[in-house]
């Protein structure tokens, strides 16, 4: 299959990337910037342009940024839209909410207007748009029924509140466009907790890790060492199967017009360093201990549940345990900086 994949320098897109082109197809994916462009073309030199070619869209929220994008020879069959900010530093919610929203409309509406071979679309949201945040956690079961109930007043608040309005609002979005547009594609869409694992994408520095990964940096360089991060969410997911769902997402027919909530397992901070505790001894003297443990624990009160049952039988993936993902994620950030 041919396929267009938006955000192809993210954590990961840059999974999605790898796993699309181990099984066969063929991708374009849109970056932000020439260099980035570069650097996956680079780290891919045994393909030709036909199995791998970038394409720059520097803002996504401008009018029809996609519009052009989305023709290609041969043409597309599927998309993978990934591409949406995700940090906790916006000044502003719109900084979110315009590319996460007109981002999404916005492909589809490109496609629908210019790429009549596309059969399937699949979207990255997240559990973001499915937790309740203001509910009580003790006996509640997450699944693809739930929707996180946030308005747009609630949306300006505070940064978090700003990333869970713009995943919630750019899937309801989309959910509507396919249904009041009726085009001739149909939607998937992936809803990962946080993402763990090894990073792939081409990165500088730890300091340009990306968000969902900074607590494990955190414990590894002693950042944590006076107090374990407290964790927004419990859930995780790991980012190769992850990378997985969104592929079978788009070989599996059955999965259109389906929501997929991705959960490998319940997480805390904790546990995760205790991990690294029993897996990297070295890193030991710089972990929080004690007290200090504490805020990274699952709250006094009890924690949700959730039923990722869909993802695995409609998509067939089978997710990895905790303990995996992170080792691997430690040793992938020490390839970055060795000293750490
Ligand atoms: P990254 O920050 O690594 O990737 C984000 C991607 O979106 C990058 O390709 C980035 O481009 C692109 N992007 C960010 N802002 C804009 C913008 N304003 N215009 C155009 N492109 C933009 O994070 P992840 O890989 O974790 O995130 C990928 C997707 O997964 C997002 O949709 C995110 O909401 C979703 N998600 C992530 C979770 C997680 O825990 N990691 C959990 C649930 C959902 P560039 O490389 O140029 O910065």
């Amino acid at each position: 299959t041919r396929v267009l994949l938006t955000g192809g320098s993210g954590f990961i897109a840059t999974h999605i990337l790898e796993t699309l082109l181990a099984r066969g197809h063929s991708v374009v994916t849109t970056v932000r910037s020439e260099q980035k462009a570069q650097a996956i073309l680079t780290a891919h030199p045994e393909l030709s342009k036909n199995r791998l070619d970038c394409v720059v869209v520097t803002d996504m929220a401008r009018d029809n940024a996609f519009d052009e994008v989305v023709v290609s020879e041969p043409p597309f069959q599927a998309v993978i839209h990934t591409a949406s900010p995700y940090h906790f530093n916006a000044k502003d919610a719109k900084e979110l909410l315009d590319p996460a929203i007109i981002g999404t409309t916005g492909i589809l509406k490109s496609v629908q207007k210019h790429a009549p071979t596309v059969k399937r679309v699949v979207v990255t949201s997240s559990f973001a748009a499915i937790n309740n945040v203001y509910a009580k956690a003790k006996g509640k079961v997450y699944s693809e029924a739930d929707w996180c109930p946030i308005t747009v007043d609630q949306a300006n608040d505070n940064p978090a509140n700003a990333y869970r309005a713009s995943k919630t609002f750019a899937e309801r979005a989309a959910w509507d466009f396919i249904e009041k547009e009726k085009p001739h594609f149909d939607l998937s869409v992936i809803n990962p907790p946080l993402v763990l694992g090894p990073i792939a994408h081409n990165l500088a520095s730890l300091s340009a890790l990306n968000t969902s990964n900074e607590r494990i940096r955190d414990l590894i360089t002693g950042a944590a060492k006076n107090g374990c991060p407290p964790t927004g969410n419990y859930l995780y997911v790991d980012v190769r199967d992850l990378a997985l769902a969104h592929v079978l997402a788009i070989e599996k027919a059955e999965a259109g017009g389906m929501r997929f909530f991705t959960v490998s397992s319940h997480f805390s901070n904790k546990e995760i360093a205790q991990i690294i505790d029993q897996e990297f001894p070295e890193f030991r003297s710089r972990l929080p201990t004690g007290e200090a443990l504490v805020p990274g624990d699952y709250p006094a009160d009890g924690v949700y549940g959730f039923d990722s049952s869909r993802a695995r039988e409609i998509l067939g993936v089978k997710f990895r345990p905790l303990k995996e993902s992170i080792v691997d994620a430690v040793n992938s950030l020490l390839a970055v900086e060795p000293e750490i």
